[in-house]
């Protein structure tokens, strides 16, 4: 290979600028499209077998012209989406996300900054976005926090501090091997599973975790919380952690935080709230009350890709004693050597207070959100879809061929249809047809959970685009193929 320059450096950048500038202008143009006219499209349909067939080919080994690419784009990925960005999507607990906020992804990966470490702007937009979040939470202004990916990576993060920092048994440089009893964390039967697996991945195991059952409301036993925890104290075992839920995913049951509180101090326990559906339930005057205990909790994991309806994807964990988050992640390798001016000035390093090294702009889209709408304005959203989810429990409580499986709590409404003559497995049938039949025929999408043992359909709503005449809708709709089933004999 000859050294001589020969002025044929490549590069990955547009040959023709003009022409993809001109592309990108058309995609935004297709997304705002979409966007306006997505409450008059399916909310789902299924994909047929020639577009898995083309998203299963081997890597190509030239490349092809981006016009093309992204006409295969619109032919295969597009219309194949998820659908919660429709106003009918109450499936799991996923959010909608909003034009601004997806443009302001686009800015971020425009600039493309690793938002870890360095003196530049992202920097200082991100340590607005983590103390905004602990004023949206009322946590105090010297707590620390961290922006990850989503709720379990917040939960997991809490956790290593709650176990690195517990009492002197010095676990980040002895390992749990070395500590004096196995330690044991309490959560609830209706805890969500990435705190199991939280708990196996920071070594303490499955059988550590003790799940707690609940009233009829789903919310944790705190008498049995309490036993349970002298029963293992008096086992010579450590009990370490509790972590309470602010919205479970099956029903938005809410953790009675004070009593939890409480406990946690009687017995020296680190108090931990997964809140990474329901802690922003804080913001509806009705949740606000019940919520005020996350505000003394020791760290609280919350998403704002659900309920502050970013795009995907971005969590935040809050950690109140700002000096136990950094001791239990900071290493400073001589790669990674702070200065005090330069591009290695400025902030601390956000790696020092989590496990990821390289981290992408996420705290742009949530700053760009947060001043559009302002804090009033998410207020007034979130309370809307608790007011919707109360809406729909009314037109279920109207109609005798339907029941509520659980109280409704925050903005989560599990229901079913009934039949006085129908088995539970009948029953069991018939809900899951109907639920089948609503995706299917991109009316809706809620989901299903069994509660009690019985099948249930359970519409979870954090959409932003959803409104009163979509539960309406959704329950003519449920009685409609409800008595179509009925009537085909099946
Ligand atoms: C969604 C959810 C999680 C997991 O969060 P991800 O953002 O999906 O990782 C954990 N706990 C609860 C209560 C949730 O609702």
């Amino acid at each position: 290979m000859s050294l001589e320059n020969n002025n044929k450096d490549l590069t990955l950048d547009p040959e023709n600028w003009d022409q993809m500038r001109e592309l990108g202008h058309r995609m935004i143009d297709d997304l705002f499209e979409y966007w306006k006219g997505i409450r008059e499209e399916k909310i789902w349909k299924p994909i047929p077998a020639e577009v898995k067939d083309f998203l299963d080919q081997p890597i190509p080994e030239k490349g092809q012209d981006p016009e093309e690419v992204y006409q295969e784009f619109k032919q295969f990925i597009f219309p194949y989406n998820k659908g919660n960005v429709h106003p009918r999507f109450f499936a799991w607990i996923q959010g909608t996300g909003t034009p601004l906020g997806v443009l302001a992804d686009l800015l971020a990966s425009g600039m493309n900054p690793n938002a870890a470490i360095g003196e530049h702007s992202a920097m200082y937009v991100d340590r607005q976005v983590v103390n905004w979040c602990k004023e949206l939470m009322n946590f105090p202004k010297e707590a620390s926090g961290i922006l990850v990916s989503g709720g379990s990576m917040a939960n997991i993060t809490a956790l290593t501090v709650a176990r690195n920092s517990f009492r002197d048994e010095k676990i980040r440089s002895k390992g749990l091997k070395a500590a004096s009893a196995q330690l044991v964390l309490y959560c609830s039967v209706e805890t969500h599973s990435c705190i199991q697996k939280a708990a196996e991945i920071i070594g303490l195991g499955t059988d550590a975790v003790r799940k707690i059952g609940v009233n009829e409301r789903f919310e944790m036993r705190t008498n049995e919380l309490e036993a349970q925890i002298q029963a293992d104290l008096q086992a010579g075992l450590l009990p370490f952690c509790i972590v309470g839920t602010s919205g479970t995913v099956n029903t938005g049951a809410i953790d009675p935080m004070e009593e939890l509180l409480e406990i946690s101090r009687k017995y020296g326990m680190w108090f931990h709230v997964d809140g990474a559906y329901g802690a922003l339930a804080k913001l509806d005057s009705k949740y606000s009350g019940r919520l005020k205990a996350i505000e003394e909790a020791d760290s609280l994991a919350f998403d704002l890709h659900k309920w502050l309806y970013v795009p995907y994807e971005v969590g935040c964990t809050l950690i109140r004693d700002a000096k136990k988050h950094r001791e239990s992640f900071a290493v400073t390798p001589n790669y990674l050597l702070q200065e005090s001016r330069g591009l290695a000035g400025g902030l601390d390093s956000v790696n020092n207070y989590g496990f990821e090294l390289s981290r992408g702009f996420k705290a742009l889209k949530i700053w760009m959100s947060l001043k559009e709408h302002g804090r009033e304005k998410y207020a007034q959203m979130i309370a809307q879809n608790n007011r919707q989810a109360e809406y729909l429990a009314h037109l279920v409580n109207q109609h005798p061929e339907l029941e509520l499986t659980a109280p409704v709590s925050m903005s989560i409404t599990c229901f079913r249809m009934i039949h006085p003559d129908f088995s539970e497995s009948q029953l069991r049938e018939l809900n899951r047809e109907i639920l089948l039949r609503l995706q299917e025929e991109g009316i809706a999408s809620p989901s299903s959970t069994i509660l009690n043992g019985k099948f249930t359909l359970r519409v979870a709503n954090v959409n932003q685009r959803t409104r009163m005449e979509d539960m309406d809708l959704l329950v003519r709709e449920v009685l409609r193929i409800g008595g179509e089933i009925q009537n085909s004999g099946t």
